[in-house]
């Protein structure tokens, strides 16, 4: 049976290159096993989902190339969580704790100043009945711990191998706010179980949520408890970490920059992996090259300078039915024949544009020695051109007048394009035609 993974991302702001990676890994995941991705929206912050940042998740992660078998929502799910709360309550894992944040800071303090651990002293579960309404006639509401059972929690990790941790070294987890809200923990685990999630896959700040989660799974999840993998996190060049937030590494940025999604998706997916960073053509070919355990455990850092030079190595091989459309929609119409000469020499998309303008004008042409100009313009060949025709000419040119090598190509180049350099004039030649090549070898714009 193939894999269920699940992308979990809040919709609390757009994704960046860093939450891309976890979507992707999934999504690859996925695919190398035949299995099912899904989109799960974790709202339970009312306050900061919104229903446009949502939106926004799902066209980055469109394109980028997932589209997932199933999006649901947590802000649906809410029946789902209190019985999972109720069964909890019936069971003695799950109780009420009145400590203000101010108690527990202080608290806090004291264990620190005798050395101990943060770790929370369940003073809570010692209330008597009577001290419990008593707090409630206050005007006291509970928010509500998971009582973690105090023993070694342990799993073969999809990307770390066999991990652990101790229980008893963590606080017990809140689970639901004194406002009733449900923090990530809780709802996490009860989707993963109703949604049949085979394999969670996300970034290794979750590790230990992840020995938590066990131990919900054990009870919520009738015994069965999925496979985990963490992958390590990306970071700037100089180690920091991605915030949601932080702007310009978003991919809704990249992608107004102009940039491939598979560059994106190549460099967020290898970077800090034992594969060679290099631009892959589709997903299912990254596919067949990640392995989880590939990852290494240090962070990765993604290098935006690198991001650049994909970009342009993954456009240098890119066939002309990949980007055959949005050349048409940017108003280019030289066919595969124009895209081959020149995706050598673009490192985005957009600048093809620039090129298709040396071939439809208007150009300046650039003549310095008119004599020789002239006589070549004289030796056109007649049409119709293709791509024969520029050795012809230039085979007349150079029989006529004796120039060769640079001093035969540079000065045509410059007189047709107007620039020094750019693609194969055998290609670019016929496509600028007869008519608009003979203007601009009498120095016309045209
Ligand atoms: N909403 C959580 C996050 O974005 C999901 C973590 C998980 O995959 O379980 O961190």
């Amino acid at each position: 049976m193939g894999s269920v993974v699940r992308f979990a991302p809040s919709p609390t702001g757009r994704l960046h290159i860093g939450n891309a990676r976890p979507a992707l890994l999934n999504r690859l995941h996925a695919l190398a096993t035949g299995g099912r991705f899904i989109l799960r929206f974790d709202d339970t912050d009312r306050e900061r989902s919104t229903e446009e940042f949502a939106r926004g998740i799902a066209a980055d992660l469109e394109w980028l190339g997932i589209r997932p078998d199933l999006v649901v929502r947590q802000s649906d799910r809410f029946p789902l969580y209190d019985a999972a709360s109720d069964r909890l309550r019936a069971l003695g894992r799950l109780y009420p704790c009145y400590e203000s944040e101010d108690e527990l800071e202080r608290r806090r303090k004291r264990q620190a100043a005798r050395g101990l651990p943060p770790i929370y002293d369940r003073a809570a579960l010692k209330l008597t009945a009577e001290e419990k309404a008593a707090a409630e006639a206050e005007g006291r509401r509970p928010h509500w711990r998971f009582l973690l059972d105090h023993r070694r929690v342990e799993w073969d990790d999809l990307v770390r191998g066999p991990s652990h941790i101790d229980c008893a070294s963590l606080s017990d987890p809140v689970l639901i706010r004194a406002d009733g809200t449900y923090l990530y923990t809780l709802p996490s685990v009860v989707d993963d179980v109703d949604l049949a999630v085979t394999d969670v896959i996300r970034g290794e700040d979750h590790v230990t949520n992840t020995a938590v989660q066990i131990q919900l799974f054990e009870i919520l999840g009738s015994g069965a408890v999925p496979r985990f993998g963490h992958h390590n996190l990306l970071t700037t060049a100089s180690g920091e970490g991605l915030s949601k937030r932080l702007g310009h590494l978003s991919l809704a940025m990249l992608r107004e920059a102009g940039f491939e999604p598979m560059a994106i998706a190549s460099l967020a997916v290898l970077v800090g992996s034992s594969e060679a960073v290099r631009p892959v053509g589709s997903l299912a070919d990254l596919a067949a090259i990640v392995r989880l355990d590939h990852l290494s455990r240090a962070p990765a850092k993604f290098d935006e300078h690198e991001l650049d030079a994909l970009n342009a190595k993954l456009l240098h091989e890119t066939p002309h039915a990949a980007v055959a459309d949005r050349l048409k929609a940017a108003g280019i119409e030289g066919g595969e024949a124009f895209w081959l000469a020149v995706r050598g020499n673009v490192e985005r998309l957009s600048q093809a544009s620039a090129w298709w303008t040396v071939v439809t004008g208007p150009v300046e042409p650039v003549i310095e020695d008119s004599a020789f100009i002239a006589k070549a313009a004289g030796l056109l060949p007649a049409e119709p051109w293709d791509e024969t025709v520029w050795t012809r000419w230039t085979d007349a040119v150079k029989a006529e007048t004796g120039a060769k090598g640079r001093g035969l190509f540079m000065p045509l180049r410059l007189a047709l394009t107007g620039l020094d350099h750019g693609p194969e004039l055998k290609v670019l030649l016929p496509l600028i035609g007869r008519a608009r090549a003979a203007k601009r070898l009498a120095g016309d714009v045209a």
